[in-house]
């Protein structure tokens, strides 16, 4: 009997904490070289119990990277002026670098108002407008962190990626259409699929990378995927099963585990990475407002200067 295929699984968890050192590393000499602590504020509207959770870590591991953070916590029945008045209150803020507004926010504000106005040169999650179209161009900016994490984790797993099939499933602002972006950056032919593509186990069979970013927890199945594919499985998903609350992702990972050449876990996969990258666009947001080279490299973007 032939042995049965076993994919690589990609360590995530590993890969962030080597960038938290690298990012540490580098905060402590931005203060040696140039006195600068960078500064990140999170806000966070309402008492979401995820929100809490991911707001708290984001603040504990910026806090072990010497990133001078905190939270602002507002009742969820602020208004949006309120709001507003508050983001207007850091943008003017000298020591805030990064501002980071955590979603999702309540019914009655308009998330989209929100995203417009934050500074774009403090806007460490990339969102913007203004940053979005810098990435369309192929501009350095401050790259969306999830999307941005990735493509690390694939230069990991792939090393060069140009001329690989990549398919990204999901289309939001904040994962899915940076990804793609991000995917052409590296040279890689890219199909994006959504709620309304036709035939996802086609696409899938024909990619060399699937990056799933749908919410629907294991709707990608094992035998959709090309042997040997690299995996990157961007979704959390709360499920119970058995009695037990449990994590999954977007992908049915013990069937892919089988097929694949490399995969991310959930957890312990691309989450760990956002974080990551959320300090290290902390860093370099820091760095470029004040117009000091970041330290120890001559890149002023997380994925260097290189532009297409
Ligand atoms: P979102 O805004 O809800 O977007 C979901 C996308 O998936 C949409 O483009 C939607 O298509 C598409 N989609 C939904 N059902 C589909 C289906 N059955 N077939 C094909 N496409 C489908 O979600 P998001 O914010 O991008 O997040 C996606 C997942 O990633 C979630 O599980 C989220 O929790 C997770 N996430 C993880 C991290 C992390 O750090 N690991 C960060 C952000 C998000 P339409 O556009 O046609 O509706």
């Amino acid at each position: 009997m032939a042995d049965r295929n076993h994919a690589r699984v990609i360590d995530g968890a590993a890969i962030a904490a080597g960038i938290r050192r690298r990012v540490a590393a580098q905060t402590a000499e931005l203060a040696r070289r140039a006195g600068v602590v960078p500064g990140l504020t999170v806000v966070l509207v309402g008492n979401n119990p995820a929100s809490e959770i991911y707001v708290r870590t984001k603040l504990r591991h910026a806090v072990e990277a010497g990133i001078r953070s905190r939270d602002v916590r507002l009742p969820a029945e602020i208004t949006q002026a309120a709001l507003l008045d508050h983001i207007a209150s850091l943008n003017a803020d000298p020591a805030v670098d990064g501002v980071l507004v955590q979603m999702p926010l309540p019914p009655h504000i308009d998330a989209d108002a929100i995203t417009a106005a934050i500074d774009p040169q403090r806007d460490v999650d990339g969102f913007h407008p203004l940053n979005a179209g810098y990435l369309v161009a192929g501009w350095p900016t401050l790259t969306p962190c999830t999307p941005l994490g990735c493509i690390i984790l694939l230069r990991a797993a792939l090393g060069d990626l140009a001329g690989l099939n990549a398919l990204v499933l999901g289309r939001s602002n904040i994962v899915g259409k940076p990804m793609a972006l991000l995917l052409l950056r590296e040279s890689c032919t890219v199909t994006i699929a959504h709620s309304r593509s036709r035939d996802l186990p086609a696409l899938c069979r024909r990619a060399d990378i699937v990056v799933a970013a749908i919410g629907r927890p294991e709707f990608v199945r094992g035998a959709w995927l090309k042997p040997g594919a690299t995996i990157i499985d961007v979704g959390i998903n709360r499920i119970e099963r058995e009695g037990k609350r449990r994590i999954v992702g977007d992908v049915a990972f013990a069937e892919a585990v089988e097929v694949a050449g490399a995969i991310t876990p959930v957890p312990g996969g691309v989450g760990p990475m956002t974080i990551a990258c959320l300090l290290e666009n902390t860093l370099h947001a820091a760095c470029r407002r004040r117009g000091i080279a970041l330290p120890g490299s001559s890149d002023s973007s997380p994925l260097g200067e290189r532009v297409g």
